[in-house]
């Protein structure tokens, strides 16, 4: 397998992370009922089919235009929290890829940096928050530590979804200090965040499909 990503691979990660966000709608759900308004499930559901369906009819040629596309479709689809947030991660990873149709694991994790920081922007949380964040920054990290050692690039994105996974769980006993969760105060304690486990299925994806 080459070590480069293509954007046919990157068009194969956002149709597994679709299927793997159907798969597990109702689990996504059954999280955000207990600390949230249980619509995460549907929210990410009905977001990632409409950004199949606009990339299946635009076929874009880059990178940039893929995640840009992604991105501005789940805005327009996608109310609350999630909508704005997954959708700014991506149209920030479609700036940053810009028009290279060969995408270098480290060029990868700088996009992925770049989603994360505009995440962090516009949802003014940082890292221990509860949030979408708490799998996203572990797995830019790894994922950035792993490019810059040479690490093979099936390996690479392994690690950075094991960190996702962990920081997904380290969620569990943190306080919800934004979204909906933190109006729950000390009663968000003990729940899993909904949010960064779709960033684990987001990563899973970058394993599965493979990239
Ligand atoms: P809503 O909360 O509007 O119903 P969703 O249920 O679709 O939206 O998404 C909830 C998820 O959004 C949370 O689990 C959390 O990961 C993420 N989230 C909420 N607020 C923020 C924020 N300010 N910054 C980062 N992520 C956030
Ligand atoms: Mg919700």
């Amino acid at each position: 397998m080459s070590e480069a990503v293509t954007v046919a691979g990157l068009g194969g990660w956002l149709r597994t992370f679709t299927e793997l966000v159907t798969e597990n709608r109702d689990n996504l759900t059954d999280l955000d009922a207990a600390i949230g308004d249980g619509d995460h499930g549907s929210n990410m559901d009905r977001g990632m089919r409409a950004v199949l369906a606009a990339l299946d009819e635009a076929k874009p040629a880059a990178g940039s235009a893929l995640f840009s596309k992604a991105g501005m479709t789940v805005i327009s689809t996608v109310g609350g929290a999630s909508g704005p947030l997954f959708g700014t991660l991506f149209l920030r990873m479609g700036t940053a890829l810009g028009d290279s149709t060969e995408i270098s694991l480290s060029q990868l994790a700088s996009a992925l940096r770049a989603g994360l920081d505009g995440v962090a922007a516009r949802g003014k949380a940082e890292a221990g928050d509860k949030t979408m964040l708490d799998a996203l920054a572990p797995a830019v990290t790894a994922l950035e530590t792993a490019a810059a050692a040479g690490t093979a690039k099936d390996e690479a994105l392994r690690l950075a979804l094991a960190a996702a996974e962990g920081g997904r769980d380290a969620t569990i006993p943190m306080l919800a200090r934004k979204g909906r969760a933190s109006y729950l105060g000390e009663r968000s304690v003990g729940h899993q965040d909904p949010g960064a486990t779709t960033v684990a299925l987001l990563m899973a994806a970058a394993v599965q499909a493979p990239l």
